[in-house]
């Protein structure tokens, strides 16, 4: 993943923030967040050995961006990993943004240095394990090829179309795929077999989407899915 890869994410988030009401605030944290990823690739990449300690200095950024414009749930967890409210229970799961959020470009250096191994279909990344957070569409042939992303190190690997990442189902009458007319190039493919979900953004219908971030600007997708029983494969980022 080339350093414009972000380039192309910060643009995308403030570009959808402009058009989306209901999602501009989470595009627009997303987008200063993503700025913090760029310049810890950026600097760490001058590395020529990567170790997590490098990650170190960049916390305490971290902990002051999201404490400056962060949701109110995340604000909360910020002063709780600043060591400011050490009565409180600490709630788990917004501190994993935290250690995802300083991972990301550290896990998508290290998968960019080392070369993805091609030629497979795990349904978990083929660089680092984790599980893909969004799908792709690209044009080829007739129809469109499928890849997923990872949630971690953002690796791109292939992956059949007709096949759930999550139980490995390949019953076309198993696998309903839903849209919604106000977003086009998103849909949601879920199993009937596992009950997961995972949307992909269909890049043969809006060339301009970044998967990562039009799956971001995309909520409502979640909250019909989840209403209607499916549970989301892998959480983004923001943990939605
Ligand atoms: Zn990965
Ligand atoms: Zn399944």
């Amino acid at each position: 993943m080339s350093v414009s890869a972000w380039d192309r994410r910060i643009a995308r988030a403030e570009s959808l923030a402009g058009v989306s009401a209901a999602a501009a605030e989470l595009l627009k944290f997303y987008a200063q967040i993503a700025r913090l990823q760029k310049s810890i690739y950026e600097e760490i990449g001058r590395q020529a050995h990567l170790d997590p300690s490098l990650l170190a200095p960049y916390f305490a950024q971290l902990l002051a961006l999201v404490r400056r414009i962060g949701p109110p749930a995340l604000v909360e967890a910020a002063g709780e990993l600043a060591g400011e409210d050490l009565l409180r229970t600490p709630s788990q799961e917004a501190h994993v943004f935290f250690g995802r959020a300083l991972l990301q470009p550290y896990t998508e250096l290290l998968a960019h240095r080392s070369g993805t191994p091609q030629g497979h279909a795990p349904s978990t990344c083929p660089f680092c394990g984790e599980k893909p957070s969004v799908g792709v569409l690209r044009e080829e042939g007739d129809g469109g090829k499928r890849s997923l992303i990872c949630s971690l190190c953002s690796t791109e690997w292939e992956f059949r179309r007709v096949l759930c990442p999550g139980c490995g189902e390949e019953a076309l009458d198993k696998l309903p795929v839903y849209t919604a007319s106000e977003f086009e190039s998103v849909r949601v493919e879920a199993c009937d077999t596992c009950h997961t979900y995972i949307k992909s953004v269909d890049l043969t219908r809006n060339g301009l989407a970044v998967p990562v971030v039009d799956e971001l600007a995309t909520i409502p997708l979640n909250l019909w899915a989840e209403e209607s029983g499916y549970r989301k494969l892998q959480l983004n980022l923001l943990g939605m």
